[in-house]
């Protein structure tokens, strides 16, 4: 393995603009994401879809929600409504049962009625895989978007969520206090071949690493990059 770069003690203040970090940082964040590939080289997201219907459903339904309860719920859910059109002859009433253990999810339901209808209405019962398409659906942000673009591999997209935002400061790759800056600043620094994977890793060793309450720091890979390791291992 070659040697680590060395790390700043704290990790710098920059400008969003990858060519203005120092070459020693540059190194420290191409070593990251190489380890990061080493370990998975085609992460994807763990939410189940068997096609863009299902996924841009699926990620409407996780907002505030884990996975595992998204997948618990849609793997009922699409056995008898995966398009536009069965979700709309279930409809509202049909739908909450499905989804009653996730989150706010009545207004899920109310959205997902509604985006089944624009869907047959407006685009013949297709998902429209643009961003302005996509995020005029009722319930479909920016950050679902991102989602449902990168991992359909059309856009490359690093959607902020709370795993991500914490892996990013904590890593001292953004200094962004809201997901939107965060997210600028980390496309602004991955490189362009390992945007579309970033997020998934990203969101992936928050969720299994660095941890929010106590960061796994012993078994991450990046540990001699980060900054912040001193604040949870002493010694
Ligand atoms: S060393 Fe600890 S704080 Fe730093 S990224 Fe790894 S798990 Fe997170």
């Amino acid at each position: 393995m070659p040697k680590p770069p060395k790390i700043p003690a704290k990790p710098a203040k920059r400008k969003v603009a990858a060519k203005r970090l120092a070459p020693p940082e540059q190194a420290r964040i191409a070593e990251i994401f190489r380890r990061f590939e080493e370990q998975d080289s085609d992460p994807r997201t763990e939410l189940d879809y068997a096609s863009p219907y299902e996924l841009v459903t699926a990620v409407a339904l996780s907002a505030q929600a884990t996975d595992v309860s998204v997948n618990k719920a849609t793997a009922r859910l699409f056995k008898v409504a995966d398009t536009p059109a069965k979700m709309l002859a279930l409809g509202e009433a049909g739908l909450k049962p499905f989804i009653a253990s996730i989150g706010l999810y009545n207004t899920k339901a109310k959205n997902v009625i509604a985006t089944a209808n624009i869907l047959i209405e407006q685009y013949g019962g297709e998902v429209p895989l643009t961003r302005e398409a996509l995020q005029a659906l009722p319930g479909v942000g920016r950050k679902t978007a991102s989602v449902v673009l990168n991992e359909l591999r059309i856009e490359p997209a690093i959607a902020v969520d709370t795993h991500v935002f914490r892996v990013a400061h904590r890593l001292g790759l953004a200094r962004g206090k809201t997901p939107d800056q965060v997210e600028a600043e980390l496309m602004a620094i991955v490189p362009d071949p390992l945007k579309t994977r970033a997020h998934h890793w990203l969101i992936l060793h928050g969720r299994y690493v660095c941890v929010a309450r106590r960061p796994k720091c012993e078994d991450c890979v990046v540990a001699d990059l980060c900054s912040s390791k001193p604040l949870f291992v002493r010694g």
